[in-house]
C-alpha cells in the first residue's frame, strides 16, 4: 500500500488510536499507522466505535468512509484511519507506574509553571528540584516540578521556604492509564464509552 503524501502532511498517519485488549479494555494508545499495521498483521481488528462492529484489515478496506471522517487515501483506495483497535489474543492489563521521563513529567504538570501557574510553551519552561539537588534533593516525581524560567530563576538554589515560594499542588506520581503519554486535546470523542472507569466487566 502506498500513501499519499496528502496524509503524510495531514499528520493523520500520526494521529492516536485506542488499543483495547480481548475483553474491550483500553490498555494502551498507539498511532494510526501502528495501529493499521497491527490490524493487517492480525494482531488486532479495527472496532467501529458507533455500532462496536470489528473488522479485519480487509473488511475495513471495503469500508466506505463516512463523510466528515478522516481517510488515508492512496491512489487506489480511501481507508478510515482507525479511532480505535481490538487486539485479539491480548487480555490483561499492565499494571505498570508511570515511568518518570522529562515528557511525562510535562504531561503530568500540563505544561504550567507550578509556582505561578502560567502555562508555557516547553522551551519556557525547565524541570525544577522543589528541594534543590545541592541539598540533597531526588530526581523524583514528588521532587520534581515545571518552573517557567522566570520563576525558576527567582527560586535559585533555594528550598520553597528560603524563596517564599509555594506550590501550586503537591508533586505526586501519576497513576498508570492507558492516556497517560497523551495531551488531553489529542483524545478522541469515541474513546469515551470505553473509558475505564465506565467500562463492564467482561468474563470472569
Ligand atoms: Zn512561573
Amino acid at each position: 500500500m502506498r500513501i499519499s503524501d496528502d496524509a503524510v502532511r495531514l499528520g493523520l498517519l500520526e494521529r492516536a488510536t485506542l488499543v483495547l485488549n480481548r475483553s474491550w479494555q483500553p490498555i494502551h494508545v498507539t498511532t494510526v499507522r501502528r495501529a493499521l499495521c497491527l490490524v493487517f498483521r492480525e494482531v488486532a481488528r479495527v472496532v467501529s466505535p458507533a455500532t462496536l462492529t470489528t473488522y479485519a484489515f480487509e473488511e475495513w478496506m471495503l469500508e466506505p468512509v463516512p463523510p466528515g471522517q478522516l481517510a488515508i487515501r492512496s491512489p487506489s483506495i480511501d481507508i478510515g484511519a482507525p479511532e480505535v483497535i481490538l487486539l485479539a489474543r491480548y487480555d490483561r492489563v499492565p499494571c505498570h507506574e508511570a515511568p518518570f521521563t522529562r515528557r511525562n513529567l510535562f504531561l503530568r504538570d500540563d505544561f504550567t509553571c507550578q509556582y505561578c501557574g502560567r502555562r508555557c510553551a516547553s522551551d519556557h519552561l525547565s524541570v525544577d528540584h522543589v528541594t534543590p539537588r545541592s541539598r540533597g534533593g531526588r530526581t523524583t516525581w514528588e521532587n520534581c516540578v515545571l518552573a517557567c524560567v522566570g520563576c525558576n530563576s527567582r527560586k535559585a538554589d533555594r528550598t520553597l521556604k528560603e524563596a517564599g515560594f509555594r506550590l501550586l499542588r503537591q508533586p505526586t506520581r501519576p497513576r498508570w492509564s492507558p492516556y497517560l503519554n497523551l495531551r488531553p486535546q489529542q483524545r478522541l470523542d469515541s474513546w469515551a464509552k470505553f473509558a475505564p472507569e465506565k467500562r463492564r466487566r467482561v468474563g470472569s
